[in-house]
């Protein structure tokens, strides 16, 4: 398949910490603290490429030049399964924004139906990292990619942990200029949109429902 502009992270501490969150046995406490470990990981590789500026600096010695985010950051989860991800990513950027956005699947038809909208009102002038555990069908990724377009935004990457081929090829179809960035790509979609071999219900998993 094509993987251009999806970035695949092979880290050996990311993926034991994958193998960990696969598995059956993982509890919802294990699967919080492991995907929260994993986002944190993943955005010192995914922040790399993000504009900075100079900005001067008091040491206790001497003013010297520092180096800062050109831009302010606003992370925006896709509800539910995108919020697992969210305080890891924190950690890493404690002064970022939080936009939600609600985006369900349709049991039956597979398609993303939109419930709730809340973004900073400046969005479209920073960097945005949309988040989602899983990358399936790519029906809720490719819709509030569209709806953060709608609200401006102009540079955004798609972050997640496990993509399935179909959704990297959904998602790349409608934006082929936003870069995926997850932990795996899995083998395939089940006939009920579950990527296998994949995790189960990131949000059930996450939430212990
Ligand atoms: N959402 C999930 O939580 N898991 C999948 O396998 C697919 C979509």
């Amino acid at each position: 398949m094509n993987l251009r502009n999806v970035f695949v992270f092979d880290h050996p501490v990311i993926q034991t910490k994958l193998t960990e969150l696969r598995d059956v046995a993982c509890d919802h406490r294990k699967f919080r603290t492991l995907l929260d470990e994993i986002a944190g990981l993943m955005v010192y590789e995914v922040t790399r490429d993000w504009p900075t500026k100079e900005q001067p600096v008091d040491t206790p010695l001497e003013r010297t030049t520092g180096i800062v985010l050109a831009r302010q950051v606003t992370l925006v989860p896709i509800l539910r399964a995108g919020l697992g991800m969210a305080d890891g990513v924190l950690k890493l950027l404690p002064d970022a924004r939080l936009g939600h956005l609600g985006v369900r699947r349709d049991e039956t038809t597979l398609e993303p139906v939109s419930y709730y909208q809340k973004l900073p009102p400046d969005i479209a002038s920073t960097e945005v990292l949309l988040i989602d555990p899983m990358l399936a069908t790519g029906g809720s990724g490719a819709a509030s990619i569209a709806y953060l377009k709608k609200a401006g935004v102009t540079s955004m990457k798609f972050v997640c942990l496990v993509a399935a081929p179909e959704g990297i090829t959904a998602l790349h179809r409608q934006h082929p200029e936003v870069p995926i960035y997850c932990a795996a790509v899995d083998r395939q979609l089940n006939e009920k949109g579950y990527i296998l071999p994949g995790l189960g219900d990131a949000g059930d998993r996450i939430f212990g429902t």
